[in-house]
């Protein structure tokens, strides 16, 4: 995000705690977790910092859902210090989980969730609008009209390269007013010149947090990203229940799956009979992988014992309570494990204690070789992902 070259210093605290994806906001939450001595381990599971991951989830699940309204952040006093770094932190937590679950349809929805939230506080905030407002434009001017309504103005090169992604006819150059190289966004059908710059800011907000997401994923390592594991499915299987016609099961997502999980659709695939571990192990991992209850019924079909209407109902009790699939160890134990030590380069890692992880790692593979990056650095350099640089 080249534009603007130099960005104006903010003081605020308050400020940044409610817009913490302002460029100026990645060093007030560093110096947060500095002051606090918050690591990225405190971050997850440390007693003391409930309320941040509680609010960061609320705001990953106001994303998910498309929530209107500026979601549970905006109920924050963000007039305390503690309000402050529950806001911006919980804005970090957010975006950690969203990194570490490597999806991009989750990664879509809560930039689209956080840009949407910030469109709409920047709309009516008449104070900070200036500043925020020059933090992610080269320029912006604001000119009384005739009528005594607020226009404003933006340098062409703003205008050209946002408004192509916005629809509707306002948003075309031919219909704009045009002076020495600065598009007016004056007020119209209901929404005021502030609000259409808004609309166009958040245009910008949105790449730059697709920017610090692909850099935060590029350095985030299997270990680091395990670490996330349970929000991670939390979030995912809220998101699989949302959107479930966009389920693919490509052959990509094959690629991905763990071998005990691939050991159970085959076994029943071929008419061998897996025992109640690897079934419930298969349908409870189906739903957390996001596949249709009626995919994942079609998984028993080969089965020597299969009935429609028995497995339709087991399988449904399972999506239903929302049951957690089994660990590393318990499939072990239940002989449900294909894997002997040294077969599979995941399945050894230490760290790799469940099923999940392991096709999260994948994911985060694919998502590196996609990228055509290096994806492999040591824990110290994903453990300062934390740091919002
Ligand atoms: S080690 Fe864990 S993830 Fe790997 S095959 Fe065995 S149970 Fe599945």
């Amino acid at each position: 995000m080249p534009i603007p070259i130099s960005v104006p210093e903010i003081d605020d605290e308050g400020l940044l705690a409610r817009y913490p994806f302002l460029p100026q906001g990645a060093s007030f939450i560093r110096s947060l977790l500095e002051e606090n001595d918050i690591t990225v381990e405190n971050l997850i599971d440390a007693p003391w910092l409930e309320d941040i991951r509680v609010r960061g989830m609320l705001r990953l699940v106001d994303s998910v859902l498309q929530q209107e309204g500026d979601g549970v952040s905006s109920s924050i006093d963000i007039s305390t210090g503690v309000g402050r770094m529950t806001e911006a932190l919980s804005f970090l937590h957010a975006m950690l989980i969203v990194c570490a679950s490597f999806d991009e349809r989750l990664l879509a929805r809560w930039i689209e969730g956080e840009s949407s939230r910030a469109d709409r506080l920047l709309g009516m905030d008449s104070v900070n609008f200036e500043v925020i407002s020059s933090s992610f434009l080269s320029g912006i001017e604001t000119r009384v009209d005739s009528r005594g309504s607020e226009d404003y103005w933006i340098p062409m090169v703003d205008f050209i390269e946002l408004s192509p992604k916005i629809s509707g006819k306002y948003w075309r150059l031919v219909n704009r007013p045009v002076k020495e190289g600065w598009v007016c966004l004056d007020a119209g059908a209901g929404e005021s010149g502030r609000g259409r710059a808004s609309r166009l800011i958040k245009e910008r907000i949105r790449e730059s947090l697709r920017e610090s997401c692909e850099e935060r994923m590029a350095r985030m390592d299997d270990e680091f990203a395990a670490k996330f594991a349970d929000p991670v499915d939390r979030i995912v299987g809220l998101l699989s229940e949302r959107v479930k016609e966009e389920m693919p099961m490509t052959a990509a997502i094959r690629d991905d799956w763990p071998p005990c999980f691939e050991s159970a659709v085959s076994e029943l695939n071929q008419g061998v009979n897996v025992n109640h571990t690897g079934r419930v192990f298969l349908a409870a991992f189906s739903r957390s992988i996001g596949l249709q209850q009626e995919q994942t019924c079609n998984f028993f079909a080969n089965a020597p014992d299969y009935n429609p209407d028995t497995t339709a109902y087991q399988v449904g009790q399972i999506y239903e309570r929302e049951y957690t699939p089994h660990g590393c160890s318990a499939l072990k134990t239940n002989a449900r494990c294909p894997v002997q030590s040294g077969e599979d380069s995941l399945c050894d890692q230490e760290w790799l204690n469940h099923p999940l992880k392991y096709i999260r790692a994948k994911q985060r593979r694919r998502f590196n070789s996609d990228r055509d990056e290096p994806s492999d650095t040591d824990i110290e350099q994903s453990s300062s992902s934390a740091n919002p640089s």
